[in-house]
């Protein structure tokens, strides 16, 4: 058995050890949450509820505890631990523990007039045991909440969080243990894809994937291979529109910390900028203004944070490299090709306009602190330039006239879009979370969040009082009845006499 280094980038030093689970295990793991199935789904929501609000109050009594791991192994600033992933994790539980009993309710429907007499309503069963993919970008957050939709409907929940950032997905499993989530219920699978694609070979009963796109595609074809359903939550190259009746300074503002929080390493951060052409010179200018003021150093008041994952800090200088190669004009920043030779996690932020859309750092995922901008002089051609793109995650307006702004909106393909706003979409629990195109399959949170680890079961009920139904055996004589019924009560207008007299024929002929 191996074992996972947790390495401190902005530091470079190991901080701590994680045992690998062994390939040999997964069976086991899967034979331990389907045991413990049989007794989780079978509790009552509200009972299951007193985990989650166990978890809840430990996740605030630990809240320093917790920021210092997630920082520290993920390079990440102190605010942007506890904001972007504390908070909206205690949002979440805090929401589920609200809703999740309403959302989960049986629900009596309609019944149509063909099945007179009868009632339907709709069950939520759990699906059995769900796997959970994680990534190393927010680590805590984008495994957390998904477990948690998973585990309210009665599901056992096996992680497998990213390796690059291990001493978090150790911090998971001991925060659930703590929360006495009864044995079998959570289970956490340290180690690499190897072993994520040992666990999706071992027949899951749903998958929730966060990751890369070459990653889900795997993913999924292994998936369809043994039909199980998947929802994938991949990657994001988000567009930010400017109008020239915005409010320039929290626009500038938007655009900076939008592209820059987490270092970039954000599905949904803001990777191209369009801009008006009538505001793009002053929107230049106030950009330049935010980024001189922004603290880089190793401090909990810091900014910015340092990257997380060598191979993500290649991708952003090669997608530097390239866009200096054909033309862009770096506004801000320091990249030359000395930046090549330092292997330091610690990026300054760039500033690049004169970019085009044959460059890299325009069309492929960058993940990293760097703002493209690009000027745009009508409606229509903003939006032709945020739809161009095999991404679809998220995407921002920024406009006074909110009219203008929702009408934009609706024009942007893509699953999320904030007006004014950026990135929080995925801070509402109320809200749907995820991508159209390549940038992923399926939503969670909000209602469908919930209701996407569940089995809607139909339940048809009728009393049994009466011997046949007019649709049962013998059939003789009984059409040009069906034929009068269905064009009394489905035809232009609706000729009760005729449905009543057919359906009396039809009662007659059943006897
Ligand atoms: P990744 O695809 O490399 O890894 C994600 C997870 O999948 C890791 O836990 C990894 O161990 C596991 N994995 C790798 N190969 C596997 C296999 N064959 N079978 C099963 N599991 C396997 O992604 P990453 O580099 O960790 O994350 C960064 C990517 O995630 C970025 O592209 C980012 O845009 C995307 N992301 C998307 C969202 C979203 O919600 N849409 C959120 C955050 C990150």
């Amino acid at each position: 058995m191996g074992t996972l280094m947790a390495i401190n980038p902005a530091t470079g030093k190991v901080i701590d050890e994680v045992e690998e689970t062994s390939l040999e295990m997964v069976p086991e793991m899967m034979a331990q949450a389907r045991e413990a199935f049989e007794g989780w789904k079978t509790l009552p929501i509200r009972e299951r509820l007193h985990y989650f609000k166990r978890l809840r109050l430990l996740l605030v009594q630990e809240l320093d505890h917790c920021v210092e791991i997630i920082a520290s192994d993920a390079g990440k600033p102190k605010v942007e631990a506890i904001t972007a992933e504390l908070l909206t994790t205690v949002e979440s539980l805090r929401h589920l523990e609200k809703h999740g009993e309403d959302v989960l309710r049986t629900k009596k429907v309609k019944t149509p007039l063909a099945l007179l007499g009868k009632k339907s309503y709709i069950v939520h069963e759990p699906k059995g045991t769900v796997l959970i993919i994680s990534p190393w970008n927010y680590p805590f957050s984008l495994a957390v909440i998904p477990m948690l939709s998973a585990l309210v409907s009665g599901n056992c929940v096996i992680l497998k969080p990213s390796e690059i950032t291990p001493m978090i997905g150790k911090l998971i499993q001991s925060l659930f243990a703590k929360a006495g989530f009864p044995d079998g219920t959570v289970q956490v699978a340290h180690g690499s894809g190897e072993l994520g694609a040992r666990l999706v070979a071992a027949s899951p009963n749903y998958i929730l994937f966060t990751g890369s796109i070459k990653t889900g595609k795997k993913i999924q074809k292994a998936a369809a291979e043994q039909l199980i359903g998947t929802t994938l939550e991949l990657s994001g190259k988000d567009p930010m529109i400017v109008f020239d009746d915005a409010h320039l300074e929290r626009a500038a503002k938007g655009a900076v910390w939008g592209a820059l929080t987490n270092s970039g390493q954000v599905c949904m951060s803001v990777e191209r900028i369009y801009v008006q052409q009538s505001v793009y010179a002053p929107f230049i200018e106030l950009l330049k203004k935010e980024l001189n003021t922004l603290r880089q150093e190793i401090s909990d008041d810091t900014d910015l944070g340092v990257m997380t994952f060598a191979p993500q800090v290649a991708i952003v200088k090669e997608h530097l490299r390239d866009a200096m190669e054909k033309g862009a004009i770096q506004e801000v920043g320091s990249y030359d090709e000395s930046w090549h030779e330092n292997d330091s996690f610690r990026l300054e932020p760039v500033l690049l306009t004169n970019v085009t859309e044959d460059m890299k750092i325009m069309s492929e995922e960058t993940f990293g602190p760097v703002l493209c901008v690009v000027p745009f002089s009508s409606e229509d051609e903003a939006v032709r330039c945020a739809n161009d793109s095999e991404f679809g995650l998220n995407a921002s307006v920024f406009s006074k006239d909110i009219e203008k702004a929702k009408r934009v909106a609706a024009r942007l393909e893509t699953g999320a879009v904030c007006i004014n706003d950026v990135v929080v979409s995925f801070a509402n629990p109320h809200l749907p979370f995820g991508g159209v195109k390549n940038s992923g399959l399926g939503r969670y949170h909000g209602r469908a969040g919930i209701e996407l680890f569940t089995e809607p079961k139909a339940i048809l009920l009728d009393e049994g009082k009466k011997a046949t139904e007019v649709n049962w055996y013998p059939y003789a004589g009984k059409y040009p009845y069906f034929k009068q019924l269905i064009t009394a009560y489905y035809g232009k207008r609706i000729q009760w006499p005729s449905f009543l007299a057919a359906y009396r024929k039809l009662l007659k002929k059943s006897q």
